[in-house]
C-alpha cells in the first residue's frame, strides 16, 4: 500500500484524497541509527570500545567484514528445518546451497567425511553429542573445570553435570594433563564418552593417547576443540582428526567465524544419531544467516594466509608468555604451545579479580581464571587467562607483545593507582590506532 492513493470519506461526506504511506513499510527500511537511535548509539560505542581496547580474552576474535555481512544477510529471515535437499519448508533453494557449501568447506578444512554446521553454539554442539550417545546416568570422563575443562564437560551447575555421571581427570605436578591418571580412571569407571579438549589449557593435548584409551575401554572419544580449532585449521596445533570419533567446536574463537557450533566425524555409523540429535533432538530451525557466515569463515580459513595467521597467533602467545615471565610473573606449566596462557599473579600479590579490573581501566581486556590448586574462590581467583587471537588479527606481532607485557606489569605493580592506568591507557589507544580493526 505504500505510496498508493485512497479516497477517504469525511464526517461532512466531502471526499478528499490523501497519500497513504504505510508506516510499517517505511520504518522497515530505516537503518538502526534512524529507527532505534538508542541501540545505534550503543553499537557505535561497542565498535569504538573494540577499536580502542587490547582484546586479550583467549576465546574472542574479530570476524572479518565478509563474515559480518553474511550474518546481516536476508537469510536471517529463512526457516529451513531439516538438512540440504530434505527440508520441512519451501523456499530453501539458497539455504540449501549455503549450507552445502559450509559443509563441504568444513570437511575440506579438517579432512573429515561428515560435518554438521547447524549447532547454534559450542555448548549446544556438546549437548547434541551427549544427547546422541548417552542416557541419563551414563558415565562421562572429562578434564575437571578447575584444571582447565569447560562447564559443558560436566560441571555440577551445567545440564551435563546434572544429567550424567561425571568422572574427572586432572593435571600432574608439572601442570600438564595426567594421562596415566586418565587411563586409570577410564579403566575403573568405564565411561561411555571420554572428552578431550579444554578452555584454559595451554599445552598440546595428546589426542592420540586419549583415542587409544577410549578404544581400550570401549568409550567414544569426543574432542571439544573449541579453543584450538583455528590453530588446528592453520596447522599450528595437533589435530584430533583420526584420534577422536566425534569432534565439536565453536566457530568464533581462534577459527574467527561467527558465533556458532559445529560437529565433525569420519564414520558413517554416527551420522544418523548426530543428525537426529541436532534436529529435531535439541534444536529447531537452523540459523541460516550464521551458517552463511560460517561458510565465509571456513573459506577464509582454507586460504594460505590463515596458516600464517595461526602460526603468528602461537608465536605471539609465546612472546607474550616469555615477556611476562621476564617481568616476574609465573606462567602456568611454564609456557604455552597454543594461543593462550594462564598467568599466576601471586608473585605480584594481586588476585585475578583485582588484576582484571585494574587492566580494564587501562583498556586491556582480560578474564580472571582459576589456576591449578587455586587458593582463591572461583569468583576471585589467582590467575588471568590471556590469549592472542584478536590482537594477531589486528596485525600485531612480537614487538607489540613485549610492549603489552610491559604495560600489564606496570598496571599490576600498583593496581589501585588510576594515574598509572590512565597513562597506560593513552599508550594502548595509540597502539590500537596503528592497528585499526575495520577500515573507516
Ligand atoms: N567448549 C569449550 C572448550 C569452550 O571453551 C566453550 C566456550 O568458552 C564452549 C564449549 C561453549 O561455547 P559457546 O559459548 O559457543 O556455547
Amino acid at each position: 500500500m505504500e505510496g498508493s492513493h485512497a479516497v477517504v470519506p469525511t464526517l461532512l461526506a466531502v471526499p478528499y484524497t490523501i497519500t497513504m504511506v504505510s508506516p510499517v513499510a517505511t520504518r522497515h527500511r530505516e537503518s538502526v541509527n534512524e529507527s532505534d537511535p538508542l541501540i545505534g548509539e550503543i553499537l557505535r560505542k561497542e565498535e569504538a570500545r573494540q577499536q580502542n581496547n587490547l582484546e586479550l580474552i583467549a576465546s574472542e576474535n574479530i570476524a572479518s567484514r565478509a563474515v559480518r555481512e553474511a550474518m546481516a544477510s536476508a537469510l536471517t529471515d529463512k526457516y529451513a528445518e531439516g538438512y540440504p535437499g530434505r527440508r520441512y519448508y519451501g523456499g530453501c533453494e539458497f539455504a540449501d546451497q549455503v549450507e552445502q557449501l559450509a559443509i563441504d568447506r568444513l570437511r575440506e578444512l579438517y579432512g573429515v567425511n561428515f560435518a554438521n554446521v547447524q549447532p547454534h553454539c559450542g555448548a549446544g554442539a556438546n549437548l547434541c553429542v551427549y544427547h546422541a550417545f548417552l542416557k541419563p546416568g551414563d558415565t562421562l570422563l572429562s578434564l575437571s573445570l578447575s584444571d582447565g575443562g569447560h562447564l559443558t564437560h560436566g560441571s555440577p551447575v551445567a545440564h551435563s553435570g546434572q544429567t550424567y555421571h561425571i568422572v574427572s581427570y586432572g593435571l600432574k605436578e608439572d601442570e600438564t594433563i595426567d594421562y596415566d591418571g586418565l587411563r586409570r580412571l577410564a579403566q575403573e569407571s568405564r565411561p561411555k564418552i571420554i572428552v578431550s579438549g579444554a578452555s584454559a589449557y595451554s599445552r598440546e593435548i595428546d589426542f592420540a593417547f586419549i583415542g587409544r584409551v577410549a578404544k581400550e575401554v570401549g568409550a567414544l572419544h569426543m574432542c571439544d576443540m573449541a579453543h584450538y580449532s583455528g590453530l588446528i585449521a592453520g596447522k599450528a596445533y595437533p589435530s584430533p582428526v583420526g584420534h577422536a570419533d566425534v569432534i565439536t567446536s565453536t566457530t568464533h574463537k581462534s577459527l574467527r567465524g561467527p558465533r556458532g557450533g559445529i560437529i565433525l566425524y569420519d564414520d558413517e555409523q554416527y551420522d544418523k544419531a548426530i543428525r537426529m540429535a541436532v534436529f529435531p533432538g535439541i534444536q529447531g530451525g537452523p540459523l541460516m544467516h550464521v551458517i552463511a557466515a560460517k561458510a565465509v569463515a571456513f573459506g577464509e580459513a582454507l586460504r594460505p594466509e590463515f596458516r600464517e595467521y595461526a602460526a603468528q597467533v602461537k608465536r605471539n602467545a609465546q612472546a607474550l608468555a616469555a615477556a611476562l615471565t621476564g617481568h616476574g610473573f609465573r606462567i602456568v606449566s611454564g609456557g604455552t604451545d597454543s594461543h593462550l596462557m594462564l598467568v599466576d599473579l601471586r608473585s605480584y600479590g594481586v588476585t585475578g579479580k583485582v588484576a582484571q579490573e585494574a587492566l580494564e581501566h587501562a583498556n586491556v581486556t582480560t578474564n580472571r581464571n582459576a589456576i591449578p590448586n587455586d587458593p582463591e574462590k572461583p569468583f576471585v581467583t589467582s590467575g588471568l587467562r590471556l590469549g592472542t587471537p584478536a590482537v594477531t588479527t589486528r596485525g600485531m606481532r612480537e614487538p607489540e607483545m613485549a610492549q603489552i607485557a610491559g604495560w600489564i606489569a606496570e598496571v599490576l605493580r600498583t593496581p589501585a593507582d588510576l594515574g598509572v592506568a590512565e597513562n597506560v591507557k593513552r599508550q594502548v589507544i595509540e597502539l590500537c590506532s596503528r592497528f585499526p580493526i575495520h577500515d573507516a
